[in-house]
């Protein structure tokens, strides 16, 4: 792949209002979940840092999304519409940067 994904550890507070959601909605047959020991489990959500080639606005977005619509789309990266401006220019921001990189070494070689 050629953009990074970021692991960004869930919060404890977000592990407790998870435990609770799934044990509010479980269904028969599934046992219900102990807040504080699931609190305690490791858990990571993935997430992309996406930049706008356009206007250089930045978001950061769920890899399962940005993954799934690269899937869908093809090519080597994921490239969305950017928020901001409105243009299909968001993608991750090691593309951007190389990107970005290669133009100024063309400008740097004139
Ligand atoms: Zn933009």
């Amino acid at each position: 792949m050629r953009f990074r994904t970021v692991k960004v550890p869930v919060s404890r507070e977000e592990k407790l209002r998870r435990a609770r959601e799934y044990n509010e909605y479980c269904g028969e047959g599934e046992c219900p979940v102990d807040p504080e020991e699931f609190a305690g489990r490791e858990a990571y959500e993935e997430y992309v840092d996406m930049k706008c080639l356009g206007c250089g606005y930045e978001e950061r977005q769920e890899a399962d999304m940005v993954l799934e619509c690269l899937e869908m789309e093809g090519g080597d990266y994921p490239r969305s519409y950017c928020p901001e401006c409105g243009r299909p220019d968001m993608v991750p921001k090691d593309i951007y940067e190389e990107m970005k990189g290669k133009k100024k070494a063309k400008k740097a070689r004139k």
